[in-house]
């Protein structure tokens, strides 16, 4: 059997605020294969936000294991944890998070700046943006793209160092249903085509409907853990529209 990307055992994170503890996740098992493409679902407060930073390395379990690529990442310094966020992990945000006084191709090469990969930087960027379809948009600010087309640059940027992990928390989140539709078709094309294994935290069953597994925690636990039939992006809508 193939190493999994993502090993999960037992995988417990308590916040301690004032003299009360809160355990946003409460003993988690979870194992997810080289290009699947997962939705992790639940309620507000289920965890799901600090699940994802978790298996985005941005934060440590309190106990339990987290096995990326079949490292132990609990055990590593803050640097080499910081460095396995850089080399494996993307990131796509609900608000894209791109700085406003950079370019869109600015935006998309920061990361390489902390990359000691050896990557021919212009190219990697060239690259990542016609990846996305935005090659002509290379030296627009963000505040001169749709909001489609930002978190497009928000993908680039994730996919710039060639990563093994592809996560996004609610990236559809401030999109409307045709923008959401682009980004899914996106995100099911980086997955199939290029083989990305991609996660997705999301309250939508419509954006859930996009991938082939969903995870729905509640009070920090694994609630269920279904396959799904995949829905192409350009029927979600349409089928809602429909029925
Ligand atoms: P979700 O993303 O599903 O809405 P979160 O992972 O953000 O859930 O939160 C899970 C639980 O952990 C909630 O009860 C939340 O209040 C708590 N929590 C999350 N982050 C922190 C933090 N930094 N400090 C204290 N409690 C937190
Ligand atoms: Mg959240």
């Amino acid at each position: 059997m193939p190493t999994p990307v993502v090993e999960l055992e037992n995988l417990r994170k308590v916040y301690k605020v004032g003299v009360e503890s809160v355990a946003a996740l409460d003993g988690i098992d979870l194992s997810i294969e080289e290009r699947e493409m997962a939705a992790i679902m639940g309620a507000s407060g289920s965890g799901k936000s600090t699940l994802l930073n978790m298996l985005g390395c941005l934060d440590r379990p309190t106990s339990g294991s987290y096995r990326l690529n079949g490292y132990d990442v609990g055990t590593f310094s803050d640097n080499r944890l910081s460095d396995t966020r850089g080399r494996y992990i993307g990131f796509v945000f609900q608000s894209y998070n791109l700085l406003p006084q950079l370019t869109a191709a600015q935006n998309v090469e920061l990361p390489l700046r902390y990359n000691p990969r050896g990557f021919d930087r212009k190219q990697a960027v060239k690259d990542a943006l016609e990846r996305v379809g935005l090659s002509d948009r290379a030296n627009h600010r963000p505040n001169q793209l749709s909001g489609g087309q930002q978190q497009r640059v928000g993908i680039a940027r994730a996919l710039v160092g060639r990563p093994s992990l592809l996560l996004g928390d609610e990236p559809t989140g401030n999109l409307d249903s045709r923008s959401t539709e682009e980004i899914l078709s996106l995100l099911q094309e980086l997955n199939s085509r290029d083989g990305m294994t991609v996660i997705l935290v999301t309250h939508e069953t419509e954006v859930a409907a996009a991938t082939r597994r969903i995870v729905t925690l509640r009070d920090g636990l694994v609630l269920s853990d279904e396959p799904a039939e995949q829905v192409p992006a350009e029927e979600i809508y349409r089928t809602g529209v429909m029925s």
